[in-house]
């Protein structure tokens, strides 16, 4: 943004809430007031967003297809990336309003699960901040990921209706829908544009979500009404809007339903149509399609958008009369593909009876793919039986993954450990045949959110020690390494933290009703409820420190808090089981007045973005203890580093990564190395390893044991205790090898027990940590996808 006059600024806020709501300004309400700064804002915004558009008309351009973009707010971050968010505070505190009650009136835009949705929405920042030609195509969904609360401490799910009172960071674009068209029936999809802006920088790119709709007069028959038939009458209107009205909550999981193949053909369609007509505009004499290619890109974030080769080909063949060849051909230079995960339970295999369902003539279509493979495979000498592990279509399933890799330029995974795997496990067929497509990219993570916004103590300070050059080029955050020996910044590195805990437990008293102590070690664990994240081994430990401190009151321990989020996928019994068990040991521990003062666990609501944004910069410990091989990458363990805080994890992901930026010295490693894993699998005896070590024993018989906590007989705590060492269901018994490193996570927390007493000691590490995040920024991530891959 070029000029910013505060005087007009404030005059255009006042004036937006009179024409907005038709009061005076003093009248208006807090939320009015909110969405008159949005409104505000998006104006500031909308001139450079329509340069930036135009500029990048004849260009070649990179669009990122994903169905989840996790944005969370808007209104703080565009602020910041605008370079104004000081002058509106000081606005706003001129108008006696404060910032963070006008900002708590922003509901999270949700429209993903975790990580990978989470990651969207980095990179399309990155991508803005770095002046590249990225932008996103997705999903708008009216419901977001279901809101979360506790009761009785079983989580209960709520929808997420996140545009009910309004959605001010998006503007709709009615004139440039499209029709997309089912077997069925037709519906009408029609983009929202949110605004992508950049870091100080004039950029603004676009992320396009589109939305159903029914394509004549909304959908709403009068006849039908006239006729008294009311339900009738908005039935072809509900069929539509009901393909966007919820994102699935499910997080590494797949899900057969049709209505989710509905969702991901609908918004990739949109997105094909649309990239065809603008190639036809602006290069009406390219009649093959054959210069395509030059001017588009498509990274394609997991499966969920794999469904965009065959449309793209459909549409090629069908309304653009194009030949196979020409089609196929260009299909195969346009998509790259992003593996997300190496879980056997989340690659996507649809069913071509599903398929057909939605069209059948990307069932032709997905068929002649298949064929055209055998035939390559058979020109270059397979036999039949080599052919067989690369088939796209197996019976009647296809697989995504494998769709992908075929005709896609590109393959990556997202962490170094992430990629190796895929080349030796996962899709080790496939490295073979192509080993030239195979690449990694490790993820990153925004620093203007997840460092500046969310810790602006620590920003202000940084800047006070080496300028404020780190944060066009976040590797330049290595210069505060030459303070690693200076108390008087390790000081006051600490005084940050702790300034930021005290926010966080003021925020913590607010919406859970828990005290916590800031100056007890605040050890979180924020990501999806999963298995293989093993929230399970952190409770575990949890009771074992219970019980050694009813042994042993006057055990010598710092006072920890252990601090979770997390949502469990609905239908996910386990991990439900898991969430009500640490609930049980927060209401325990936390009403035993024999260890109150050394022991706290709170198990925050509805974690999110907004969430996110208090927990990472006031955590002490970072939990990523994943078993390893199974985390891709995981992208908060990079938000904590970031905020100076050492990593206890295993070496999983991008941990592997951090250890060896920052020093195994400066962090907490423990368990099991997934080579090792892979060696003892066969033979591994769960129930061996528990009969042995009587402290675990003793945690794991707790589940059925221990009368003071409770799963209200649902079941959840046998379960789980099944799950680890007697599975009912002919599985293997603790899949995820909890008992396996239960003893090492005890030692690696003993450790940090004992270190972080030498506080000066702790904020070395912390700050050596912040020192060598530079790398995990998403601009670096972005960066080498735009050099690498996309070539833009
Ligand atoms: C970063 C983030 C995630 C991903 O966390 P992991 O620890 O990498 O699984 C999930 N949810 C939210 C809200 C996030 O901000």
């Amino acid at each position: 943004m070029k000029e910013f006059n505060r005087d007009q600024f404030k005059q255009d806020f006042k004036n937006n809430v009179v024409t907005l709501y038709a009061k005076s300004f003093d009248e208006a309400s807090r939320f009015e007031k909110y969405h008159a700064l949005s409104k505000t804002i998006m104006d500031q915004i909308s001139k450079d967003w329509v340069s930036t558009t135009e500029k990048n008309k004849n260009e070649r351009n990179a669009y990122y297809l994903s169905a989840e973009f996790l944005i969370g707010r808007s209104m703080g971050n565009n602020l910041l990336n605008l370079g104004i968010i000081d002058q509106i505070k000081e606005i706003l505190k001129d108008l006696d309003i404060d910032f963070d009650e006008i900002e708590d009136e922003e509901d999270d835009a949700a429209l993903g699960n975790g990580g990978l949705g989470r990651l969207a929405a980095c990179f399309v920042e990155s991508g803005a901040t770095e002046g590249l030609n990225l932008h996103g195509y997705g999903v708008r969904y009216s419901q977001g990921i279901f809101k979360q609360r506790f009761e009785d401490g079983f989580q209960i799910e709520e929808g997420d209706s996140w545009t009910e009172r309004g959605d001010f960071w998006s503007i709709r674009k009615e004139s440039e829908s499209q029709i997309v068209d089912f077997r069925n029936f037709s519906v009408r999809a029609v983009p929202y544009d949110v605004p992508i802006v950049g870091f100080n920088n004039g950029v603004v790119n676009t992320l396009r979500l589109w939305q159903s709709e029914a394509i004549d007069n909304g959908g709403f028959s009068f006849t039908d009404f006239n006729d008294f038939r009311y339900d009738e009458s908005v039935s072809e209107k509900n069929r539509a809007e009901d393909i966007t009205r919820v994102l699935y909550p499910n997080d590494n999981v797949r899900v057969g339903k049709l209505l989710r193949l509905l969702q991901q053909y609908f918004f990739v369609s949109a997105s094909m149509k649309e990239l065809i007509q603008k190639h036809k505009a602006n290069h009406p004499e390219d009649k093959n399609f054959s210069q395509f290619h030059k001017y588009n890109i498509l990274q394609l974030n997991d499966t969920h958008p794999v469904i965009a080769i065959p449309e793209l080909i459909r549409i090629l063949l069908d309304e653009e009369n194009q030949s196979w060849d020409d089609a196929f051909a260009v299909a195969t230079k346009v998509f790259a593909f992003t593996n997300h995960t190496v879980l056997q339970e989340a690659l996507e295999k649809w069913d071509l009876e599903l398929i057909h369902e939605v069209s059948p003539r990307v069932v032709d279509i997905i068929k002649e793919i298949d064929l055209r493979l055998l035939e390559d495979l058979r020109s270059k000498g397979y036999t039949e039986d080599e052919i067989e592990p690369y088939r796209i279509v197996r019976g009647e399933l296809v697989e995504m993954a494998f769709l992908a890799t075929y005709v896609s330029t590109s393959i990556n995974g997202v962490a170094e450990i992430h990629t190796n795997i895929l080349k030796k496990d996962t899709l080790n067929q496939w490295y073979e045949l192509y080993p030239e497509k195979f690449n990694n990219k490790t993820n990153g993570v925004t620093p203007r959110r997840w460092l500046q916004y969310s810790n602006p103590e620590l920003t202000a300070y940084v800047d006070s020690l080496i300028g404020e050059d780190w944060k066009k080029d976040i590797t330049k955050l290595e210069e505060l390494e030459k303070f690693a020996d200076d108390e008087e910044v390790l000081d006051k590195f600490n005084e940050i933290k702790h300034e930021k805990k005290v926010q966080l437990a003021k925020y913590i008293k607010k919406h859970e009703g828990i005290e916590i102590d800031p100056n007890s070690i605040f050890d979180i664990q924020i990501k999806r409820l999963h298995e293989y994240k093993r929230q399970l081994l952190n409770a575990l430990h949890i009771l074992h420190l219970y019980y050694e401190l009813k042994e042993n009151p006057d055990l010598d321990m710092h006072p920890r808090t252990f601090i979770f989020g997390a949502k469990a996928a609905p239908g996910y019994f386990r991990a439900k089981g898991i969430i009500k068990f640490i609930n049980e040991l927060s209401k325990l521990i936390n009403n035993d007045p024999e260890v109150n003062g050394k022991l706290k666990v709170v198990f925050v609501q509805n974690y999110r973005v907004s969430y996110a944004e208090y927990l990472f910069p006031a955590a002490d410990v970072s939990e990523q203890i994943s078993t390893a091989g199974k985390e891709a990458s995981g992208t908060g363990n990079m938000k904590f580093m970031m905020n100076a805080t050492p990593t206890l994890g295993t070496m999983d992901g991008a941990n592997v990564e951090i250890f060896r930026e920052a020093g195994l010295e400066n962090n907490y490693l423990f368990g099991r190395k997934e080579e090792e894993l892979a060696e003892i699998v066969d033979s591994y005896d769960p129930v061996k390893v528990y009969e042995s070590n009587k402290d675990l024993k003793k945690v794991v018989d707790a589940l059925l044991k221990e009368e003071k906590i409770s799963d209200n007989g649902t079941n959840h705590f046998l379960d789980i205790y099944n799950s680890l060492i007697d599975p009912k269901d002919g599985n293997r018994a603790d899949v995820y090898f909890v008992l396996e490193d239960f003893q090492s996570y005890v030692e690696a927390q003993q450790k940090i027990d004992k270190d972080y007493r030498d506080r000066r000691a702790w904020a070395r590490k912390g700050l050596i940590n912040m020192a060598n995040s530079g790398f995990f920024s998403s601009d670096r991530t972005i960066k080498n996808y735009a050099e690498d891959i996309w070539k833009i």
